[in-house]
């Protein structure tokens, strides 16, 4: 604990009352809603957030839109300079800021360092696209007519963020609207709001430097009301909202009742069919990786395995000899594999969707306890769990939280292992392991898949920065990070110029008075 008040010091943080979005110091004498927060890993206080209040938010905006008055006409790659300049400075932080989400968030420290790496790369991301925010030329059907598109900056990007990447998902957004020429507006999960102030002081220092205003990355700390009030802010054109699809379809609604748009990264259900063509040895890792890294927590964790008949009990046999053995424990831990659930709610989904799994007919074949003693005072650790379960089943059908794998059997050919993947309401990521082709080209095929990710011989979990990432169905539909993802963030607007002596109008119509 001792290390963590460093870890705050070498991040810039020597009084965590005095966190501030943009300069402005929340609230002032009249905010004195302050949160504390403390770890999942020990239970102890981390630091206290005075949380925004809707006069704070309403601050904030004015800031941001000032901002984005001058930021908007700053060059795309002189922007990539400073996204740039951003990358280094996290690269500077990584070592404390990754103990920090390590530390708050309860993921062990080579994924909370990982997290700030994919910060890093979509810095490095975003600093060649802002020399890339290309439009198409098009043919014109008229003489001596010219026809482009351009992408101009949009304005203010609201972003939600989940506790589960805390730092991370917030780049993807912010990074690729900063180039865009955008400014935003950052609502982190009450969660793990000390991250985010964390990232605000590693930004600000950056703004500063380059005499740039420091309402081009704005920091809201609060709960839901304050993300209810964003969503339903006309000022905000864009909302980029990544949590539950039960948070997803609230903010989807308000802001497309003010014809907003919203990037939605919801809930996912994620699958790793095993096909009988299987490498095992590979599969197995991957399975393991993805069921319970993070603890179950991240979006894209696998949550249900389809498992041909030929090697269900091999299969079911490896893990049972490896689940018992999953080093559970504190994430700063070397060694510890598995790092504890967020809260006391999350481990009540967890024990609640166990016994309702068996209820239904499920088999809990191992794991499933909230582990007690020496290092597990805090209630939030629990043994992963493997059960046995049919797809329909409502436990199933639905996103728990927690490190818990569904095994299913599926008999005859890859297209019922396919049904079955696809027969969830959600559609984030899956993967196939098979070493033949026709399996592994059917699950990619039209009638394949019907995920936004979807993967051949590696898990669901774990995506690189360079594609498009996001999901269909309940999980939203958004996409964000690499390809054209930038695309979102920017207004499109089709050109088109005369430079005849005539006016001929389209589709040959004449209109001659
Ligand atoms: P959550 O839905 O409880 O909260 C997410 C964020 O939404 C928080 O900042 C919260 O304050 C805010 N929020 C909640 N209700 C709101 C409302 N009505 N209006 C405005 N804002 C509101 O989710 P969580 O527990 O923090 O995160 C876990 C969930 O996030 C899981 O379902 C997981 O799959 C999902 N997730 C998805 C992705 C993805 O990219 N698809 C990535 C990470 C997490």
């Amino acid at each position: 604990h001792h290390g963590i008040r460093q870890v705050l010091r070498d991040l810039g943080i020597q009084d965590i009352n005095a966190a501030y979005s943009t300069g402005l110091q929340w609230g002032g004498e009249a905010n004195e809603q302050v949160s504390s927060i403390s770890s999942p890993t020990d239970g102890k206080l981390i630091g206290k957030v005075r949380m925004a209040t809707a006069h704070d938010y309403e601050q904030v905006v004015l800031q941001a839109q000032e901002a984005f008055k001058s930021w908007r006409l700053v060059p795309a790659p002189k922007r990539g300079e400073i996204v740039r300049q951003i990358g280094n400075k996290l690269r500077q932080y990584k070592e404390p800021l990754g103990k920090l989400v390590s530390y708050e968030m309860g993921k062990i420290l080579q994924e909370g360092l990982g997290e700030v790496q994919e910060m890093i790369d979509i810095c490095d991301f975003a600093v060649g696209l802002s020399r890339q925010l290309h439009g198409l030329t098009m043919h014109s059907e008229r003489p001596a007519h010219r026809m482009y598109e351009q992408y101009h900056p949009l304005g203010v990007v609201g972003i939600i963020s989940a506790f589960n990447f805390p730092v991370a998902v917030w780049s993807w957004n912010a990074m690729l609207a900063a180039v865009c020429g955008d400014v935003c507006i950052w609502k982190p999960s009450e969660k793990t709001p000390l991250v985010a102030v964390a990232v605000q002081h590693i930004i600000k220092d950056v703004l500063q430097e380059n005499e740039l205003p420091e309402g081009i990355f704005n920091l809201v700390v609060g709960d839901a009301e304050i993300g209810g009030l964003m969503a339903a802010d006309e000022r905000v054109p864009l909302v980029s909202a990544t949590g539950s699809t039960r948070m997803g379809k609230k903010v989807g609604a308000v802001v497309g009742a003010r014809l907003g748009k919203a990037l939605l990264e919801l809930g996912g259900n994620n699958a790793i069919v095993l096909t009988a063509n299987a490498d095992l040895d590979i599969a197995i890792r991957a399975v393991l990786f993805g069921a319970v890294g993070t603890a179950g927590q991240r979006c894209t964790t696998t949550r249900r395995l389809i498992i041909h008949d030929s090697i269900y009990d091999d299969v079911k046999q490896r893990l049972l000899a490896a689940y018992p053995k999953l080093p559970v424990g504190h994430p700063l831990q070397e060694g510890n594999l598995v790092g504890p659930l967020i809260d006391q709610d999350a481990v009540r989904g967890f024990t609640d969707a166990l016994g309702r799994v068996q209820q239904e007919g499920g088999k809990l074949l191992t794991g499933g306890e909230v582990l007690s003693g020496t290092g597990y005072e805090t209630g939030t650790y629990v043994q992963p769990a493997l059960v046995e379960a049919e797809n329909h089943y409502h436990t199933v059908q639905e996103e728990t939280f927690a490190p818990i794998l569904y095994l299913i059997r599926y008999s005859g050919d890859v297209q019922n292992a396919i049904e079955l993947q696809n027969g969830v309401r959600q559609g984030l990521s899956s993967s196939i392991f098979s070493l033949n082709m026709r399996e592994t080209e059917a699950f990619l095929a039209a009638t394949g898949s019907d995920c936004g990710i979807a993967n051949v011989n590696i898990g669901t979990s774990g995506a690189e920065i360079g594609g498009a990432f996001g999901g269909e169905k309940e999980t939203g539909g958004g996409r964000e990070s690499g390809s054209d993802a930038w695309k979102i963030y920017m207004r499109r607007q089709t050109n088109t110029i005369n430079y005849s002596t005539q006016l001929p109008l389209a589709q040959g119509i004449k209109f001659d008075i």
